[in-house]
């Protein structure tokens, strides 16, 4: 029982992240959280996998210990673990597999190759800071309290922010583990005021667990089923499109240009914040549109099943019901049968993007060679 104490009070903040915890927890007890975690989780290898998500999967026993090292009740730990948040959204969730709508950590051992994403403003003061749950989220692009869009780089190395690599000497969350340097102090940051809006929209829709769309009361997994789908079809309008879905976009007054800027083929998660916030504005635009536009719009650019069906993923179950109404020209394809890929100059640059994003640096020195 003694071993689950700590001298000094860590406690847990009721939106705090779980790595957030256990690296202030470790930094304020004067040792590293590689340490940390070896002291009470030696045989978990904690920092080679992704503690934000939760030990559900691993030894659920943890959750418990936790709970009486930051002395707080288990559904406090329970409640900022992915695991719980996301079951929301997804009824199974595959321990092995990323999460849908959660910033991957891409991890190799310790390391990270995604940066835990933060707001300068919010990590000014190395004592009292801590990571919020929802800088986790792929949906959560600005800060709501400073307006500054996350980055997830130390500004002055251009390291990802891996906290959890950081030293017992290095003594706050809000430092660089490479070049030692505070990320509170960083005087050039971006904001997008206007994003807040959308992101506030979002969130309630998650924290309710429900929304309105069309008139109708769906649920949560629905709303956000039909957001991803929306911008699978934006992406593809841009790639494949067809003068229906050109012509359609059109009228829904959406603007592609920026999303033409996405030349990798990166699922939405591993995207850039800027790609995933002009994405997220566009795909939030159309989802709020009036039953009655989209309507006006899928008549008057003569849409058939097929300008929606051909988008390479499964038809939301919001949106079955207006596509049922058009008409069905002839049998979707939805892939090549069997043939092989044109070599168009943006299928190999969508190739090279998911070789980089496996390879990580080897790939940037093979651009190099
Ligand atoms: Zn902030
Ligand atoms: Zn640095």
């Amino acid at each position: 029982m003694e071993r689950l104490t700590l001298p000094i009070p860590v406690r847990l903040h009721v939106d705090e992240s779980l790595s957030s915890w256990m690296i202030r927890a470790a930094l304020r007890h004067g040792c590293s959280p590689f340490d940390f975690s070896q002291y009470y989780w030696e045989k978990l290898r904690v920092w080679t996998k992704d503690v934000d998500r939760g030990f559900q999967y691993i030894d659920p026993f943890v959750h418990q210990e936790i709970a009486k090292l930051s002395r707080c009740r288990l559904e406090s730990v329970m409640g900022v673990s992915l695991y719980s948040l996301m079951s929301l959204l997804f009824e199974c969730i595959n321990p092995k597999e990323a999460i849908k709508w959660i910033i991957p950590i891409s991890n190799r051992n310790r390391t990270h190759k995604t940066g835990q994403y933060y707001c300068p403003q919010c990590l000014e003061y190395g004592k009292s800071c801590y990571f919020p749950i929802s800088w986790r989220f792929a949906w959560h692009l600005v800060c709501p309290t400073h307006g500054s869009i996350l980055v997830n780089q130390c500004p002055y190395c251009h390291t990802p922010y891996q906290p959890h690599l950081l030293h017992a000497r290095d003594k706050y969350i809000n430092t660089c583990h490479v070049c030692k340097r505070s990320l509170g102090q960083e005087l050039d940051t971006r904001q997008d005021w206007q994003f807040i809006r959308i992101q506030n929209d979002i969130d309630g829709v998650f924290q309710k667990g429900k929304s309105r769309l069309w008139g109708e009361s769906v649920s949560a997994q629905q709303w956000f089923s039909l957001l991803r789908y929306l911008q699978m079809f934006l992406r593809n309008a841009i790639e494949h499109g067809t003068k229906p879905q050109r012509d359609f976009l059109d009228y829904m007054q959406i603007d592609l240009e920026d999303i033409a800027q996405i030349k990798s083929g990166l699922a939405f998660e591993y995207l850039t914040c800027d790609e995933r916030r002009v994405l997220l504005s566009e795909a939030y635009k159309l989802i709020i549109k009036p039953k009655s536009l989209w309507f006006k719009a899928l008549s008057q650019c003569a849409c058939k099943k097929q300008t929606f069906i051909n988008v390479r993923r499964a038809l939301p179950q919001s949106l079955v019901q207006l596509i049922q109404s058009l008409p069905d020209n002839r049998t979707p394809k939805c892939m090549p049968a069997g043939g092989k890929p044109k070599l168009t100059e943006r299928y190999i640059k969508r190739k090279w993007a998911r070789i980089v994003r496996q390879y990580g640096n080897q790939g940037n020195t093979a651009t190099n060679m």
